[in-house]
């Protein structure tokens, strides 16, 4: 763009608020995925279609905005407008633009405690509540998706979430507890169907009933 437009193409690009384009990288469950340059200011759901939108008979449960360390947002995010602000405010973040497109054959739960877990080993460990914090997050994750929650698992999560997030020494440790605090803000039917009915809507986890039928046979 800049080579292109120059220096005044460029910041008469996007929003007058937010001028310049963004790199980002599109993957999960689209036709194309790759790496495009969009101007701030266009909505995710446009941002989707360059990579070709879903293949068919494919539907959009969730999209992991911003890495890693990411948000997992409702197919409502879809009309977001992809700047800081907004993605903040959703409980997501640009990060390193990356955007996965989540299908219904995948499970957010599962999806967000490997998030989490791959978050808790990557801290480099000099906040103690980052430290042991995020690992606990990401034990919770792993009991519900195994189907062996303790006692009230979703108040615990939210509640350490907050913690973490709130001691947090940089942005990793704040961004960290996102996946996992998405799942009480806009995933709270797939939450209660591993935590109260063993069940996984995608098939993905292996709940209690399954477990204990396999230890029987
Ligand atoms: S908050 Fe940042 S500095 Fe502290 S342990 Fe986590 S990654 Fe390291």
């Amino acid at each position: 763009m800049i080579l292109n437009g120059g220096m005044d193409g460029f910041e008469w690009t996007g929003p007058r608020d937010f001028a310049g384009t963004v790199l980002v990288q599109l993957s999960g469950a689209v036709l194309r995925p790759g790496i495009a340059e969009v101007p701030f200011g266009v909505t995710l759901s446009e941002i989707v279609d360059i990579a070709g939108g879903l293949p068919p008979s494919h539907r959009l449960k969730a999209l992991l905005v911003g890495g890693p360390s990411g948000g997992i947002l409702p197919p409502e995010a879809m009309s977001l407008v992809y700047d800081h602000e907004n993605l903040e405010r959703a409980g997501a973040h640009i990060g390193s633009g990356s955007i996965v497109v989540v299908d219904q054959h995948s499970c957010v739960v599962d999806l967000a405690a490997v998030l989490t877990r791959f978050c808790a080993d990557e801290a480099c460990g000099k906040t103690i509540p980052c430290r042991i914090g995020l690992r606990r997050l990401a034990e919770i994750g792993s009991r519900i998706c195994e189907g062996q929650p303790r006692g009230d698992e979703v108040t615990r999560l939210s509640d350490l979430a907050h913690d973490v997030a709130a001691s947090a020494l940089c942005a990793h440790e704040r961004r960290a507890t996102l996946a996992l605090a998405s799942l009480v803000r806009y995933f709270r039917d797939e939450l209660d169907a591993h935590i109260l009915r063993n069940s996984c809507p995608a098939g993905i986890c292996h709940p209690k009933a399954d477990a204990r039928a396999g230890a029987t046979s």
